[in-house]
């Protein structure tokens, strides 16, 4: 089994990163390098000697008995981007999806948890000029609520830009279905709400051979806000939502024990939370 592979029951979960990187968390004003480095449970995979949080942009497979699904697609290439470095990507994303043994054909189904630019990218993919399914095969579910209120935000450039080239083309060809919040999706996985970052925002839990885990999503972005779940998150929709949903999921994981995979995690990206004092830790 490789580094970027896992097993719940009868689920394989392969990690395909587009991009990892170190550097300042421009989202989390609060994780100032000297607020980092007093975490030094975060390092080496979390943060650096320097206290720059390392963050990572992935989907994660999920290889179930029946069907193949794709959790979040990340930025995707040759989009037109308002920030500079997600735009015009030219990564092997759809090159290292195969090499796991999923072209894109085999995709049965694409799952993203929120509507944002960097978990919807590889919804599409530029072809003679025009921005078509990635996953011809696939059913793509988006969560009810959460297409509702993006819709809304046509206004706004920094949701326009992907509203246009990452999720209509695939509305338009009739790939979509809009689930419920904790829409059970078939044996193993089920949707899971977790409100805050978006309003309808999901994460995903597996549940196989007696064993569980849990895809995130945003309502948090990188472990240091296990230790400190009041923090602001400046992408938050609903600050005070999310710091309630962040501190009721860490709970719970913390009780269960279960495997959590952050979508924005670095390498290893899954661990188990535990709770210190009044808040929590990640342990890989
Ligand atoms: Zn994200």
């Amino acid at each position: 089994m490789t580094a970027n592979q896992w097993q719940i029951g009868d689920v394989k979960i392969t990690r395909i990163v587009e991009g990892e990187h170190a550097g300042p968390m421009f989202l989390l004003p609060d994780a100032t390098r000297e607020n980092i480095l007093a975490m030094p449970w975060l390092q080496p995979h979390f943060a650096d000697a320097e206290g720059n949080c390392i963050v990572s942009i992935h989907a994660l497979v999920l290889d179930t008995p029946d069907r193949v699904i794709v959790v979040d697609t990340c930025l995707g290439n040759d989009k037109e981007r308002t920030f500079d470095f997600w735009a015009h990507l030219q990564t092997r994303f759809l090159e290292d999806l195969t090499a796991a043994g999923y072209p894109p054909e085999s995709v049965d189904m694409v799952l993203c948890t929120h509507l944002h630019t960097d978990h919807v990218g590889w919804n599409t993919k530029l072809v003679d000029g025009k921005w078509l399914p990635t996953f011809p095969n696939a059913e793509y579910l988006f969560g009810k609520s959460e297409w509702e209120y993006t819709e809304a935000q046509m206004e706004n450039p920094m949701y326009a830009e992907f509203i246009v080239d990452a999720i209509k083309p695939v509305i338009d060809a009739g790939l979509v279905r809009f689930v419920d919040v904790d829409e059970q999706i078939s044996r193993e996985i089920a949707l899971v709400p977790t409100p805050g970052h978006t309003p309808g925002h999901i994460s995903v839990r597996i549940q196989s051979g007696g064993q569980s885990a849990i895809i995130t999503g945003d309502f948090l972005h990188h472990p240091c806000q296990m230790e400190e779940p009041l923090w602001e998150c400046t992408a938050d929709w609903d600050t005070p939502l999310a710091q309630k949903t962040r501190i009721e999921q860490l709970e719970q994981y913390a009780e269960e024990g279960l495997l959590v995979f952050g979508t924005h995690f670095a390498s290893p990206s899954a661990g188990r939370v535990v709770k210190k004092g009044e808040y929590f830790q990640f342990e890989v």
